[in-house]
């Protein structure tokens, strides 16, 4: 499948899952924008990566996920770059664990921004131009937290059901200008966010690593095994074929049978 000539602007990709997207747009052809925090001599060595790797073009927007008039500038700043964007990809995520009444207020704050909010403006942004030239495809990374939830999780799992929520009601609204609206509801996926987490708790817990992976980080997946990021990134690619253009307004689960609970 190709997407030579067509523009995706990732939010969240100097890592993890968006990185993945991002390669997998750019390695079929298409320029991107690559968003997100990190070292910034590491991200250029990804933005020229990304360019020598696939021969397109590749920006970098460090526009702050948590404040609207940022991801409406960088779409923007996208459209100028490229004359469009094709593809819009509302991935940037972040994750705070605690209970209710413990919950802090910023972090609350920050998860709904940051996981919710920035889709709305990033989606409101992209639409008007996606409307202008027929064809659009708007992938929102949710989690099998868009479908159930988790204790101690709240802002979380009230940011992906409200994900669920926005990419239901503009598949609605876009339905006939041939752009489709997604969400992909990954489970356990091995990133760097996991992978850092499993010698602490090999020695908190006294557990081998297969241990901590199997009975704590995939106590609720099956499979007991993680999803990649490469799985995620197919979907994502197979989503912005034509091949996909009937599906719209779905939450696509791919959580080795978490759901199926
Ligand atoms: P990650 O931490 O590896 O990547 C998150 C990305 O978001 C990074 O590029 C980071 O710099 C960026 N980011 C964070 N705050 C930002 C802000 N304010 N502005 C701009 N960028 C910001 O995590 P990941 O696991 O790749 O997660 C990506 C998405 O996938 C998130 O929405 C997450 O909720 C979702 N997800 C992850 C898993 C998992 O198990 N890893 C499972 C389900 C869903």
């Amino acid at each position: 499948m190709s997407l030579q000539g067509k523009a995706a602007v990732v939010t969240g990709s100097t890592s993890g899952i968006g990185l993945a997207l991002a390669r997998t747009f750019a390695k079929e052809g298409a320029n991107i924008l690559i968003n997100g925090f990190g070292d910034a001599a590491a991200i250029e060595k990804e933005r020229a990566g990304i360019e020598t790797d696939f021969k397109v073009a590749c920006l970098y927007s460090p526009a702050d996920m948590s404040k609207g008039a940022e991801v409406t500038a960088m779409v923007r700043m996208a459209e100028q770059a490229f004359g469009r964007v094709d593809i819009l990809v509302n991935n940037a995520g972040i994750q705070h664990v605690a209970p209710i009444e413990e919950f802090p207020d910023d972090k609350w704050e920050a998860i709904i921004r940051i996981n919710l909010l920035a889709a709305f403006y990033a989606t409101k942004a992209v639409v008007p131009g996606m409307k202008s030239r027929g064809w659009g495809r708007i992938i929102n990374t949710a989690s099998a937290h868009a479908l159930v939830a988790s204790p101690f999780k709240s802002a979380y799992v009230a940011a992906k059901h409200g994900i669920a929520g926005l990419t239901k009601t503009v598949a609605l609204e876009v339905a006939k200008d041939h752009i489709t609206v997604n969400a992909i509801c990954p489970g356990y996926v091995w990133t760097p966010l996991v992978e850092k987490q499993i010698p602490d708790t090999m020695k908190a817990r006294g557990l081998t690593k297969e241990q901590v992976i199997a009975d704590v980080l995939l106590e609720a997946q099956p499979t007991k095994e993680f999803v990649t990021v490469e799985q995620v990134a197919a979907l994502a690619l197979f989503l912005s074929s034509d091949a996909a253009s009937s599906i719209t307004g779905t939450m696509l689960s791919i959580d080795g049978g978490w759901t199926a609970h």
